[in-house]
């Protein structure tokens, strides 16, 4: 989140600030997502930022709810010092829409049973159940941070790809695409009654691909690759691109990845705006489980060449690991 920060009538507002909220419905979209829209009286001024912004729910506790969540500037901190009894979980998710103007906030969670504080705080939300998001504060004069969609203007060809966790974020996205740049839209959902209704311009083209109880990437990550194919020559007998054969390449910055371990770290790479698009126009937006992302970094970046320092990969998730705050 950006550190920046501003004074409003003697005020400093953060990029991102606390907003108390209940819930005022909720809308099973499909099996497994279930809309769920948010009031509060400060929400008219929640940033409507669009594409994929990132939030912070904060989880209510049984018993003390969110008596000890504290807020102002610094609450990041105090949070972090609570004893573990008293601290909320916080859980990241994607602002798929915000209505000012009627003081509303739309999160589509992903339903996965009981195992995570915010999927059973979502399983059991009804109106009037409380919580807290951490969002981007328009009274801050921005930019306010969270967001990684940043497609390179001479971009000739986008590609976004991802799993149900993604969805909220793409279909967003999606819905917010101008231009005439051809854009292909790859999304793995647990089964076919989770195929959401996506309507975007012409020249994208949506392909969604039902997991039906195969593994998590088992549909998705032959998707891509057949979207994006590889070239004969890989990054390894690409004189241009090889660290071993041109001195002038930096194996950390072209695709040496025999390093993030999903289990450990933290797979989050995203482009730098200014970089040129990656290879031959395409700019990629990938963002899932973990280790499924891994995979499909490791396929662009050695297989089809794609420069990773102008791809977003993003591990929104891992597999039997709680998010860690
Ligand atoms: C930038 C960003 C945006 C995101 N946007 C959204 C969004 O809009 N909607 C959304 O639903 N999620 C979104 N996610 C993913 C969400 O944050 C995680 O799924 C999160 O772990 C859910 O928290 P939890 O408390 O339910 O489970 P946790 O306590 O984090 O995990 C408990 C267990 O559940 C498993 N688990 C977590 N998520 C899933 C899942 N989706 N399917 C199966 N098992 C799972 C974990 O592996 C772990 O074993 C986003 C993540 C990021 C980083």
């Amino acid at each position: 989140m950006a550190s920046t920060r501003t004074h409003t009538q003697d005020v400093e507002i953060q990029p991102y600030t606390t907003f108390h909220v209940e819930v005022a419905r909720t809308e099973r979209l499909s099996p497994n997502f279930l809309r769920v829209t948010f009031t509060g009286d400060a929400l008219d001024r929640f940033a409507d930022n669009g594409a994929d912004q990132r939030i912070k729910l904060v989880v209510p506790l049984p018993g003390t709810g969110l008596a000890d969540f504290p807020d102002g500037p610094d609450w990041y901190g105090r949070w972090r010092a609570l004893p573990d009894e008293r601290r909320n979980p916080l859980r990241t998710y994607t602002v798929r829409a915000v209505r000012q103007d009627l003081r509303e906030l739309d999160v589509d969670f992903v339903l996965h049973g009981d195992g995570g504080p915010a999927s059973r705080w979502a399983n059991a939300a009804r109106p009037g159940t409380p919580a807290a998001v951490v969002g981007p504060d328009a009274r801050h004069p921005g930019p306010h941070g969270g967001r990684e969609w940043t497609p390179p203007p001479d971009a000739s060809r986008l590609l976004l790809a991802g799993d149900e966790t993604a969805v909220p974020a793409i279909c967003a996205i999606a819905e917010s695409l101008s231009g005439d740049v051809p854009a292909t839209i790859l999304l793995e959902v647990p089964q076919a009654e989770d195929i959401l209704d996506l309507r975007t311009r012409p020249g994208v083209e949506i392909t969604w691909l039902p997991r039906d109880g195969a593994a998590h990437g088992d549909a998705l990550i032959p998707a891509v690759r057949e979207a994006t194919g590889a070239p004969a020559r890989t990054m390894a007998s690409n004189p241009a691109t090889n660290p071993a054969v041109n001195p002038a390449v930096n194996p950390a910055e072209t695709g040496d990845l025999n390093d993030i371990d999903v289990d450990r770290d933290l797979l989050w790479e995203v482009p730098d705006p200014t970089a040129a698009a990656a290879c031959d126009g395409l700019y990629a937006w990938l963002a899932g489980e973990a280790a499924m992302v891994k995979t499909l970094r490791r396929h662009l970046v050695q297989q089809v060449g794609v420069d990773r320092r102008a791809v977003a990969f993003m591990g929104y998730w891992r597999l039997g690991r709680a998010e860690a705050n």
